[in-house]
């Protein structure tokens, strides 16, 4: 099933999620849906609450980058109840995008390392350290299971320019391939 992808203004992305228990049966199944969810948007991480959720879970595939990166290749996961316990190296720079802010792109900082424990959604656990660009995109769609959306580590100057972009995105005037959620409707 997909759902429709909550955008930028709605209070669900700015909510921190809870715990999945153990005992929830419809892990699978809303695994499989936030896979759909994303492949249908063409994006290569998707958190819960991106389609309304607060449950502490989210997927990432960078297959679709394996042509360049060979590593990535097989790389298609779901991260249940993840937490990052260390963060390390240097904080690099790199332009960032995100199916619930469409159309904008902004330079965030992020470490270079860090490392996870994890469950998949077959609860086998994971204490696993990442590096370089899945390191980025697991900060990314870490950092949406606490309510923390890439343009709040942009500037004061940058955040007053990408205001009137924002609201756009809120009220809708926006273009995208896939269907979303506004925050007021
Ligand atoms: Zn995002």
């Amino acid at each position: 099933m997909i759902y429709l992808i909550t955008v930028y203004g709605d209070p669900v992305l700015r909510k921190i999620t809870t715990d999945i228990d153990q005992n929830d049966e419809g892990l699978n199944v809303l695994v499989n849906d936030m896979f759909e969810t994303m492949h249908n948007a063409e994006g290569v991480g998707l958190a819960a609450p991106q389609i309304g959720l607060l449950s502490r879970v989210f997927v990432v595939d960078l297959s679709p980058l394996g042509d360049e990166e060979p590593l990535l290749k097989d790389f298609k996961k779901a991260f249940v109840n993840p937490y990052i316990i260390e963060k390390e190296g240097d904080k690099v720079l790199m332009d960032e995008g995100c199916l619930s802010i469409p159309g904008l792109r902004e330079d965030v900082l992020r470490f270079s390392t860090i490392r996870i424990k994890y469950f998949d959604e077959n609860w086998k656990a994971y204490d696993e350290v990442y590096t370089g660009f899945t390191a980025r995109v697991l900060q990314h769609e870490y950092d949406h299971l606490d309510g923390i959306m890439f343009v709040d580590y942009c500037s004061p100057l940058k955040k007053r320019l990408l205001k009137g972009k924002l609201l756009d995105i809120t009220k809708g005037n926006v273009s995208t391939s896939y269907r979303i959620k506004l925050p007021r409707g």
